[in-house]
């Protein structure tokens, strides 16, 4: 029998694999292949080979060991990278040195290990030092990486050794070379030369001695078994598996972990490492964009510890436009990588985010992957490319995530006032959007601040993986060093977040929890604001607003996503400014109109003392006289509503919470009700105490108002079918959808009808009309409803889900107390997530499909919707788009992000 296939090697313009394995041989892996072996490709990549994720998932299946045939596997593509590069492994005279690196099917930056130089030891720093012509220097430079990466990543933190802070090997061995650079008095790295890096290799040997009681492994074999060992225990480290919980990346994937010979970037003047993006990952322009340093190595370009340059005129920016470019520096080379980039874009049909080193003037390609990038960004790259014809709709569809558009409705400072604030500071704008929070140091304090709920802002001299929690909590990043492409930057990219990175300026000390910019210090707790599209920095908390301007590519992408969506999005729009706005957003109706809302904010006064008097009022005379107060308002705010929706749907709810909601609590207002209607206190105090429930959210409320009061949906009913009237005769198409809400069986339905259709006849009567288009339908909002909906859907033309109190009644989690009992149950895993933001598709998504297959059995064209707060959460979506409702309804924010995921649901559904 064939033994399973572990390693797949790559090289010499062939590969075993290619970038559709990337389950198998992990992005990185499968993109190297792809690269260096597709036919249209054969780039120039290092060769090297992969060894798979099922070897990860072997390792930790059985006591993390390997599965047989790995070694000989190993040792065989070994020797084929030996063979093209006519070099040895642990050879002294001329020694081939690797790397090894993880990469699991998403690209998980920074969060996993990896080991350079491995291969150099004592015996083969002689052969090294010859090839290179003598360049010493170069050698025990990195001699001192491998020390110092191979001791904190293998033996430190593969064994299972958790040091305090500050007191991790790494740290330890910084502190050792800090002072040798102290003694000399060097201010950089590049400072040292070969013999104090021989004299601090052997220090650093004592140190880790000392430290990890173990010699450092001064055998190639050994250094090299020890990095696949530690990669793989990487993929179960700390900073690994949280950031797989945000991500939501399985456990079961594993990681591979790829083996490739070593190129150098730090041989000299003639040598460099860059990153790069085939478009600008920040606002989605079509301009190659990237940064490099000379004479380096790729960890110093991602760690942020020198300023890297850019690669041309166009990634310039105000940090870095002293900085000779590549394009300048090695014109020949640049040209080269500049129809590489052009060459990966046309294949992959998207950004490709790439890495690539410099060897003494010959240029190799490192990585490329498909590259992240901000939510303005991804909408104008797919809109471009749909332009250029590298993609098609579907495509454009799919390349923005709901998420990412949400980043185009986000907050930014508020530009009027920003103007009259003069920036601290200035950094680079690695994430757009403004943020206002309190400082905090540490990551930790991060987390434990905002789990107070508090804003705040994570503010580092920069980041690493270890921050990714802190940095997930935080409203916003702020760092001193690093550039674009820099840890923080790629992080916070992917999540939309705002950040500025590279703020020169900023002086942070840690120990005494304060920041210095100049004269100004700043202490931990203070606030700061950020506009992370400009990279400023502004002391105190500016005002921030939503970023709804004009802008047309958002429009024509929406327009795209309308003609592929199938489900109606409407809004829930409780004001005629809402509803404006939300049609302006692109609204095709209004699925929740709260009549209640009326008596809240802005010109509610007058209302509410009319719908207080009412409440209060003890007979029906009594009733009925504040309802005829009360009546004008009420159809004003409808009319309206149905004027501002004109030509589309607008589902008006009858009045909905409990009574006593509206019963004023303070003494004055008590006070002017008692005058009004000419009532003692005592009696008033009477009246609202017999209000009282103990159970409110289940009490007297929804259509048992209605029930008990009919006086009170005629009136409803009849401000809905007046303004309707008085619009037609205006000469335009009002069509309210009138909706009871809190049914649990027919009858309650057919007791409101009765009075609908009283109504009705009394207004077109009044009107002298023959018609006026509207629907009467129901909320399925209680389960009984939703099992008893085949009898419902006898008298409701239409349901709309009020997923909300399904959710509650449901579950029977009380929507207003889920915080004392919610997050347990979610940290436990008993449940995956907060049933109220996204719909629990195994149970509350059962009762909807019942409730629509019942309904539509009785009425095969009755209408359904949803109006809970689920009809805006993308996944929810998907979901009533696959049970076939009509239409979701959402915040008018919301709308756009409704919109993309239903047209991606269909195309997720023709994919099936
Ligand atoms: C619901 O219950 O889902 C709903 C939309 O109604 P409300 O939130 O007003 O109770
Ligand atoms: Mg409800």
């Amino acid at each position: 029998m064939a033994t399973k296939k572990y390693v797949y090697s790559f090289g010499g313009g062939k590969a075993d694999g290619n970038e559709s394995m990337k389950n198998l041989l992990g992005g990185k892996g499968a993109n190297l292949a792809e690269m260096a072996g597709h036919k249209n490709l054969r780039l120039p990549v290092p060769p090297g080979f992969t060894i798979t994720t099922e070897v990860c998932i072997h390792y930790y299946k059985n006591k993390r060991t390997y599965p047989k045939g790995l070694k000989e596997a190993t040792e065989k593509a070994m020797e084929k990278i030996e063979k093209l590069m006519a070099k040895k492994f642990g050879d002294p005279h001329d020694p081939l040195l690797v790397s090894v690196r993880s990469g699991a099917r998403k690209s998980m930056p920074g969060m996993m290990e990896t080991v350079l130089n491995v291969g150099l030891t004592e015996k083969t720093i002689p052969g090294l030092i010859n090839k290179s012509g003598g360049n010493a220097r170069f050698v025990y430079d990195a001699y001192r990486r491998l020390l110092m990466m191979y001791s904190d990543v293998v033996m430190e933190k593969a064994a299972g050794i958790e040091p305090k802070d500050e007191q991790g090997i790494r740290k330890q061995l910084e502190k050792i070379m800090s002072q040798i650079k102290k003694d000399k008095g060097y201010k950089s790295d590049t400072d040292l030369n070969s013999e104090d890096l021989k004299i601090l290799c052997a220090a650093f040997k004592v140190k880790i001695k000392e430290v990890l009681g173990k010699e450092f492994p001064d055998e190639p074999e050994q250094q090299l078994w020890g990095g696949i060992g530690a990669v793989f225990a990487s993929w179960n480290g700390k900073r690994a598996v949280s950031y797989r919980r945000i991500e939501g990346i399985p456990d079961e994937w594993g990681t591979a972990v790829t083996v490739q010979t070593m190129v150098f970037g730090n041989m000299g003047d003639d040598s460099a490492t860059g990153v790069a993006f085939t478009r600008n990952p920040g606002n989605g322009e079509n301009n190659f964009y990237g940064e490099y340093l000379i004479n380096a190595q790729g960890e110093d370009v991602v760690a942020g510890i020198r300023t890297p340059a850019p690669i041309n005129e166009y990634s310039k920016s105000s940090q870095n436009k002293e900085l000779l470019t590549l394009e300048k520096a090695m014109p020949k080379i640049y040209k080269e990588l500049f129809d590489i980039q052009n060459r990966l874009e046309k294949h992959y049909h998207d950004m490709q985010d790439i890495e690539f080193t410099i060897e003494k003037d010959r240029l190799f390609m490192l990585q490329c992957r498909i590259g992240k990038r901000n939510g303005p960004a991804a909408v104008r790259m797919a809109m471009d490319m749909l332009k250029e014809k590298l993609i098609k709709k579907e495509d454009t569809v799919m390349r923005v995530t709901p998420a990412q558009l949400d980043e185009l409705l986000h907050p930014i400072i508020n530009p009027k006032i920003e103007l009259t604030h003069k920036p601290l500071a200035k950094g680079l704008p690695a994430g757009p959007g403004g943020a206002s929070g309190q400082i905090v140091f540490s990551a930790n304090d991060a987390v434990a601040w905002a789990k107070q709920g508090k804003k705040v802002i994570l503010v580092r001299e920069e980041t690493n993986p270890e921050d990714v929690e802190g940095m997930r909590a935080a409203q916003a990043i702020l760092t001193a060093r690093g550039g674009m492409t820099s840890h923080a930057a790629l992080v916070a990219r992917g999540w939309g977040k705002c950040c500025i990175v590279g703020c020169n300026a900023l002086h942070v000390a840690y120990e005494e929890k304060e920041l210095r910019i100049e004269a100004e210090v700043l202490k931990e707790g203070d606030w700061i604001t950020l506009n992370g599209t400009k990279g400023n920095v502004y002391k105190g908390q500016l005002p921030t607003m939503d970023a709804t301007e004009e802008n047309t590519l958002l429009d024509n992408f929406l327009k795209i996503c309308g003609q592929i969506k199938r489900l109606g999005i409407r809004t829930n729009a409780d004001t005629p400014e809402d509803a404006l706005k939300a049609r302006q957003f692109g609204a095709e109706g209004i699925g929740l109109f709260r009549t209640e809302h009326m008596f809240y904010g802005k010109g509610s006064d007058e209302p509410l003392f009319l719908l207080r008097k009412m409440i209060i009022s003890k007979t029906e005379e009594e009733r009925k006289k504040a309802l005829d107060e009360l009546f004008p308002f009420v159809k004003k705010d409808i009319k309206d509503t149905l004027a501002a929706m004109d030509g589309l749907p607008v589902v008006i709810r009858l009045l909905d919470p409990p009574l006593h909601e509206f019963v004023p609590r303070e003494k004055e207002k008590l006070e002017q009700l008692a005058r009004d209607l000419n009532i003692s206190m005592e009696e008033l105090a009477k009246r609202a105490e017999g209000l009282h429930e103990s159970n409110p959210m289940m009490g007297h409320r929804g259509v048992r108002l209605g029930v008990t009061y009919p006086e009170v949906s005629t009136m409803q009913i009849r401000a809905v079918m007046e303004a309707a009237a008085e619009l037609l005769e205006e000469g335009k198409k009002p069509y309210p959808e009138i909706m009871i809400p809190v049914v649990s069986d027919v009858k309650e339905l057919q007791d409101q009808l009765a009075i609908a259709k009283k109504v009705y006849a009394e207004v077109l009567e009044k009107y002298g009309l023959k018609t006026i288009k509207h629907m009467f339908g129901t909320m399925i909002e209680i389960p009984r409803a939703a099992l008893v909906a085949g009898q419902l859907a006898t008298v409701a033309q239409f349901f709309s889900y009020g997923t909300n109190d399904l959710t509650q009644m449901g579950f029977g989690f009380s929507r207003d107390d889920i915080g004392g009992f919610l997050p347990e149950y979610i940290k436990k895993g008993i449940l995956p997530e907060d049933p109220f933001q996204s719909i629990d598709q195994t149970g509350i998504g059962e009762l909807i499909k019942i409730g629509i297959e019942r309904g539509r059995k009785t009425r095969k064209d009755l209408e359904v919707g949803i109006c809970g707060e689920h009809g805006g959460e993308p996944r929810s979506v998907e979901f009533c788009h696959r049970v076939g409702m009509d239409y979701v309804s959402c915040s008018p924010f919301r709308v756009p992000i409704a919109k993309l995921a239903a047209a991606q649901a269909v195309l997720r559904e023709r994919k099936k």
